[in-house]
């Protein structure tokens, strides 16, 4: 009987630096390049809109590579991962699965199970690390306990950061089993019916090509100025890569590989500083691993008794709509909607907008960003949004209110940003952009702008809805922090 192996794609859509890739082809005859749709398994965190449409195209630009090298991507799907699994195996005899390791905690329990399950009924399974520089558990404090301080977990896994044996893209693949058929793409319905799309297709290039170009891009063009560059939202200063990273279809090591082989100090900036901002989506996943339950609640449990506002539902429709009458706001949130990313800057302000100004739980915005952002992802979505809330590891005080104005005068300082995704404020002058509703009547008037009709009033007042938000942080804080 033939040597197959199966290699389950999950998050690592990607041939190069691959090392579910590299050991499942070791003696292998025949290759069962494995995809299995089964969102239910992700529960409650199954993949949103944005994140389906991403997959869907990730996943056909996969086959195209496979089948490039004498392959194709097997597509399966059901409830059950175990079960398909199960049956790939009855009909191929393959006796060894390799797979790159998810750390999500639903991921963590279905793969335990699933090993035991397969391990017990005779196959092999192989699990690998493609998609951290670092694990969770493999960078611990002195007492082995996880660090809930980003500086102190970063400053220790830098100093021991891996050599980068990148593994490269085989030059062709084994067959696959005779007669192994599997689903097309279509019939795994990621597309959405109505197609708000466009946006989204104009903006990204899903895949491990789309990776590349976008990484190269950065490095060879942007990285020299993403020191001051990354906080702007006006300009395209940072990478971009955090779909493709998401979604494996370029790692971190890669990442590093490519910083290196371009002789750039990882030291100095700007290097140190993107490869910190890389060291925050380990931290995020470290995090996730040790505490499991933050995606819903507070890692700080004071804030389980933290006054919200009630909502009818208006103020975070409004909000999700970029219909708030902040423009800085809204800017993010249109973006958010048309491109299904939203600069890091804006997600800061726009998630303390929610948080703070409209005292509306974090848990709503984090659901909001998991269905629209086609970098949704669980660990780092978390970390952002308990980070801005105040109420996670190593957060930002709750105090600490960011002032969208402020902001917007900062970081977006001729209005650029604003302009492009409420371009009904388009001439209003730079003075105005970030807070239209001071404006004076003629300036309103030959900007072509009413307020209330053509935008929003602000749906509140930043001054007393600050002023409310520090006192109901003043009613939890002397509580026992978590
Ligand atoms: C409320 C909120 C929610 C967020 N939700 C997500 C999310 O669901 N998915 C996601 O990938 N990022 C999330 N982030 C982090 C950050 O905004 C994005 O990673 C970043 O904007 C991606 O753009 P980039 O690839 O150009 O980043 P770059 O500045 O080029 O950074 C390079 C990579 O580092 C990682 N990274 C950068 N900043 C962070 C960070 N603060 N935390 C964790 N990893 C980071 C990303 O993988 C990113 O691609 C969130 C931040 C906030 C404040």
């Amino acid at each position: 009987m033939a040597d197959a192996s199966i290699l389950w794609f999950r998050r690592d859509l990607r041939l190069g630096d691959n090392p579910a890739l590299a050991g499942a082809l070791a003696g292998a005859t025949h290759l069962v390049p494995l995809y299995i749709h089964s969102p239910t398994e992700d529960h409650p965190w199954s993949p949103g809109a944005a994140s389906r449409w991403w997959l869907h195209h990730s996943l056909a630009a996969l086959d195209r590579r496979l089948t490039g090298l004498g392959s194709r991507l097997i597509l399966a799907q059901g409830e059950d991962s175990l079960q398909v699994l199960q049956k790939v195996i009855a009909a191929t005899g393959a006796r060894r699965v390799h797979w790159n390791r998810l750390h999500e905690p639903t991921s963590v329990a279905r793969d335990r199970h699933i090993e035991q399950a397969l391990r017990s009924s005779g196959s092999e399974c192989f699990g690998t690390n493609g998609n951290l520089l670092f694990e969770p558990g493999e960078i611990l404090t002195a007492q082995k306990g996880p660090y809930r301080v980003f500086s102190a977990y970063w400053r220790r896994a830098i100093a021991q950061l891996p050599p980068t044996p990148i593994i490269p893209i085989p030059s062709q693949l084994p067959p696959l089993p005779p007669e192994l058929t599997g689903l097309d793409l279509s019939t795994l319905r990621l597309q959405p019916r109505i197609r708000w799309d466009t946006g989204l297709a104009d903006a990204w290039t899903p895949g491990e090509e789309g990776a590349w170009r976008a990484a190269r891009d950065f490095l060879d063009r942007r990285l020299v100025q993403y020191v001051e560059g990354r906080d702007r939202p006006d300009h395209r200063g940072t990478s971009r890569l955090s779909p493709h990273l998401h979604f494996g279809e370029i790692s971190p090591r890669q990442l590093l590989g490519a910083l290196l082989e371009r002789g750039i100090d990882l030291d100095r900036e700007p290097a140190a500083s993107f490869l910190r901002e890389l060291g925050w989506r380990e931290f995020a996943h470290h995090l996730l691993a040790f505490f499991p339950q933050t995606p819903e609640t507070p890692l700080d449990r004071r804030f389980a008794a933290f006054p919200w506002c009630h909502d009818d539902g208006t103020r975070l429709h409004a909000w999700q709509q970029g219909r708030t009458g902040i423009p800085l706001v809204d800017a993010g949130l249109r973006e958010l909607w048309t491109t299904g990313w939203m600069h890091n800057r804006v997600r800061m302000v726009a998630a303390s907008f929610l948080t703070k100004n409209l005292r509306l739980p974090w848990q709503l915005g984090a659901r909001w960003f998991w269905d629209t952002l086609v970098d949704a992802d669980l660990a780092n979505n978390t970390l952002g949004w308990q980070w801005v809330a105040g109420c996670g590891a190593d957060a930002a005080p709750f105090f600490r209110i960011f002032n969208p104005i402020r902001q917007g005068e900062r970081f977006d300082p001729s209005g650029d940003y604003v302009r492009r995704w409420c371009p009904e404020l388009a001439r209003l002058p730079d003075t105005y952009i970030h807070r239209p509703w001071m404006a004076p009547r003629e300036l309103l008037s030959q900007a072509d702008l009413e307020l209330g009709r053509d935008y929003p009033r602000p749906i509140v007042d930043l001054t007393t809805s600050r002023a409310a938000a520090l006192a109901a942080w003043s009613a939890i804080k002397d509580a026992g922090a978590g």
